[in-house]
C-alpha cells in the first residue's frame, strides 16, 4: 500500500488542514495526565510549519455527542502544544462558522490554529446526517494531512470524508506513515518465522485479530485471561478463571485451524494461580489446568521458557495484550519476561495495545522494540482488515 506522504506535498504558503489525535487522558480538573499523543504529532506539525504552511489543526476530545460542551474543550491541548513547540497556538472558538472562516483566512505561514473539538457537531461522527459539515471544514484549507492513526478506523467527517475532498492532496503524516509501514507493509510481508503473542483479558475483543493473525503467522502464542476460554474449549479445567462461554466455538475453530495448517499454537502449560486476589495470599504454580477454587492470573515459568525457545529464531513478532494481571506486581512476571525476550531477540518487534505499551513502559524496555503502535482499536482493526477507512481515503502515491 503506497499512500501520499506529507513530504510529497507542496506546503509553501498553503493553508494545511492536519487531523491530529489529541484525545488525551485528562483529570477531572481538566489537566492532561499523559501528553504522549500530542508529543507524537510534533514531527508532522513542525515539518509543515518549516515548509511554510499556515497550519490548521483538527482534533476531537471525548464524547460531547454533537453538542458544544466546555468540559470537552481542546483548550488544554492548545496550551500544552504551545509549550512543547515553543510557539503560540491559537484556539478557534469552534471548528466551523464565520468566525473560524475569518481566523483561517488571516492565518499566515508559520502560524498554528487549533480548531475547537470536532465532536461539538453531530456531522463529525455522522457525516451522512450533515454533509455540509465536511464541506465547511474543507473550505478552510488547500491541502489535507492525516496524522491521527488512532482515529483512522472511524469513517468520520474529519478523517475519511475530508480526505476525499482533496484528491491528489490528501497525505499521511509521519506517524500515520509509520503505522502504515509497520502494521501494513511489514506484517503483510513479514520476515519469517512470524509469531504473534496475544494476551489480555477477553477473547471477545480480539477474536477478529486472532483469526487474521492465524492466517498470516507461523505461530500463535496465547496467554492472559483469554487463554482460559481456549482451555475450556479443550475440556481443560479452569477453576474460577476469567472466560467467555459464548466464544468456546470460536476458540475451538482457531485451535483446529492451527492444527490443520501446521501453525504453531502455544497455550500456557503452567499458570500462576490464586484463590483470591487479596494482598496476603501467596500465589502458587499449577501445571496443566487450573485447580478447583483457584483462578489463573499469569503464565508460569515453563510457559515462559516455551515462549522463549519458540521466539528465539523469530524474524518478526507482533505482541498485543499482557500475559497476566500485570497491574499487580505479583502477577507481572509473564508480561515482563515477554518484554525482556522481545528486547533481546534479533527480530522486527511490533507492540500494540494501551495496556501492553503501559507494561512495556514500566519495564523500561519500550526503546528496545522496533515499533510501538499507538492506535489501540485502530491498530487491531488495521491488522484484521488490512486497511482502515481513514487510510483508504488518502491519495495514492502514484
Ligand atoms: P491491551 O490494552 O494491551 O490491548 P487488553 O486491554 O486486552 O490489553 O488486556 C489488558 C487487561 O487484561 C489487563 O487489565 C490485565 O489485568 C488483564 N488480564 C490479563 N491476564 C488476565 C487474567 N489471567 N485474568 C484476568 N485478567 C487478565
Ligand atoms: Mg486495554
Amino acid at each position: 500500500m503506497k499512500k501520499l506522504k506529507i513530504d510529497q506535498l507542496d506546503l509553501k504558503n498553503k493553508k494545511a488542514l492536519m487531523r491530529v489525535d489529541f484525545n488525551v487522558p485528562q483529570s477531572k480538573q481538566g489537566e492532561i495526565t499523559d501528553d504522549t499523543r500530542i508529543k507524537v504529532s510534533i514531527p508532522s506539525i513542525l515539518y509543515a510549519l518549516d515548509q511554510g504552511a499556515a497550519l490548521i489543526l483538527l482534533a476531537h476530545s471525548g464524547r460531547p455527542d454533537g453538542k458544544p460542551n466546555k468540559e470537552f474543550s481542546l483548550g488544554p491541548c492548545a496550551q500544552r502544544l504551545s509549550e512543547l513547540i515553543k510557539r503560540p497556538v491559537m484556539l478557534a472558538p469552534d471548528c466551523i462558522g464565520p468566525d473560524v472562516q475569518i481566523l483561517a483566512k488571516n492565518l499566515k505561514a508559520g502560524e498554528v490554529l487549533l480548531l475547537e473539538n470536532l465532536r461539538f457537531h453531530a456531522g463529525e461522527e455522522h457525516p451522512e446526517k450533515d454533509p455540509s459539515f465536511v464541506k465547511e471544514l474543507a473550505s478552510l484549507g488547500d491541502v489535507y494531512i492525516n496524522d491521527a492513526f488512532g482515529s483512522a478506523h472511524r469513517a468520520h467527517a474529519s478523517t475519511a470524508e475530508l480526505a476525499k475532498l482533496f484528491p491528489g492532496k490528501a497525505a499521511a503524516g509521519f506517524l500515520m506513515d509509520q503505522e502504515i509501514n509497520f502494521l501494513g507493509n511489514t506484517l503483510i510481508n513479514p520476515r519469517r518465522p512470524f509469531y504473534a503473542i496475544i494476551g489480555g483479558s477477553k477473547i471477545s475483543s480480539k477474536i477478529g485479530v486472532i483469526k487474521a493473525l492465524a492466517n498470516k503467522a507461523d505461530g500463535l502464542l496465547i496467554g492472559g485471561g483469554m487463554a482460559y476460554t481456549f482451555f475450556k474449549a479443550q475440556g481443560i479445567p479452569i477453576g474460577n478463571s476469567i472466560h467467555e462461554d459464548k466464544f468456546l466455538n470460536e476458540a475451538k475453530a482457531v485451535i483446529e485451524h492451527c492444527n490443520k495448517n501446521k501453525i504453531i499454537l502455544i497455550l500456557p502449560t503452567d499458570n500462576v494461580v490464586v484463590k483470591t486476589m487479596e494482598k496476603g495470599e501467596k500465589p502458587l504454580i499449577a501445571e496443566r489446568g487450573i485447580p478447583e477454587g483457584f483462578q489463573g492470573v499469569d503464565i508460569g515459568p515453563k510457559t515462559i521458557e516455551a515462549f522463549k525457545i519458540t521466539l528465539s529464531n523469530a524474524g518478526t513478532v507482533f505482541w498485543n495484550g499482557p500475559l497476566g494481571v500485570f497491574e499487580d506486581e505479583r502477577f507481572a512476571a509473564g508480561t515482563k519476561a515477554v518484554a525482556t525476550i522481545l528486547a533481546n531477540i534479533n527480530a522486527t518487534t511490533i507492540v500494540g495495545g494501551g495496556d501492553s505499551i503501559a507494561a512495556l513502559n514500566s519495564s523500561g524496555l519500550s526503546d528496545r522494540m522496533t515499533h510501538l503502535s499507538t492506535g489501540g482499536g485502530a491498530s487491531l482493526e488495521f491488522i484484521e482488515f488490512g486497511t482502515l477507512p481513514g487510510i483508504e481515503a488518502l491519495s495514492n502515491d502514484t
